[in-house]
């Protein structure tokens, strides 16, 4: 799960359709689902944080600072659940890169960080909000071959396929067209977190991959010119019950 910051509104008040702040969200953030990391070049929808469909929450429903962007499975998995900002880490406060591990099959753990600091019921609780911790389905095609058309399954190949870039540019390592290559194949894959955690061995690339993903740098999770993550998140926006990883 990316850290971005989508800054504040370019509007003076709220929306009065939501669904006007698409474009300027995508422009700030880049056009992946706020939570799963997918590029969604098309149905990528304004995520309301706290949800338009509880009562509760119904005067936030055009605020700027409610918005993420989300894709089906992480929309339709999220809801109408509760979301209670202190309990569970979000991309827009936390530095959620810090909070989470990705594995080879695809799978997102707690980092050894979040662990160590006691937040694995609050990672837990953020996998289980848009359904990043389903297991995967192995659904193949008529000869047998398995087919990934869940979350876990695209993320597993986005992981093989940054392995492959990683072997390529370590046989290359001064090829700055091999490495400029490799952060548009990332940008264009999506799964930030994927190509971050296999390229962190290279903090050339680790730069370029932060720089190049939208709202990332501007986050504040990285530290300038290293790279490396930073905790907790300043939280530049000062979002309620934000910098908690
Ligand atoms: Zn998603």
């Amino acid at each position: 799960m990316r850290p971005v910051r989508r800054d504040a509104s370019p509007l003076a008040g709220n929306y009065g359709n939501y669904a006007d702040a698409k474009a300027e969200l995508v422009s700030r953030m880049g056009p992946y689902c706020s939570f799963c990391e997918r590029k969604m070049p098309t149905s990528l929808a304004v995520e309301h944080i706290q949800a338009k469909g509880l009562a509760q929450y119904a005067n936030l429903i055009g605020t700027w600072e409610n918005f993420l962007l989300a894709c089906v499975n992480c929309n339709s998995t999220k809801g109408t659940k509760d979301v209670v900002l202190n309990a569970l880490f979000l991309p827009d406060r936390d530095n959620t890169f810090h909070a989470l591990a990705y594995h080879a099959d695809g799978s997102i753990t707690a980092s050894a960080h979040a662990q160590a600091a006691g937040f694995e019921p609050m990672v837990d609780a953020t996998l289980a909000l848009t359904g990043l911790d389903k297991a995967a389905v192995n659904t193949a095609d008529h000869q047998g071959v398995l087919i990934a058309l869940d979350r876990i399954l695209q993320r597993a190949e986005a992981w093989a396929a940054a392995d492959i870039a990683r072997a390529n540019v370590a046989a290359n390592p001064d090829s700055d067209a091999m490495r400029s290559m490799v952060v548009q194949l990332a940008t264009a894959t999506g799964f930030f977190s994927v190509w971050l955690t296999i390229f962190s061995g290279d903090s050339d690339m680790v730069l370029r991959l932060i720089r190049a993903f939208p709202g990332t740098e501007a986050s504040g999770c990285f530290e300038a010119l290293i790279g490396t993550s930073r905790t907790p998140s300043p939280n530049l926006d000062a979002l309620p019950f934000g910098a908690k990883i």
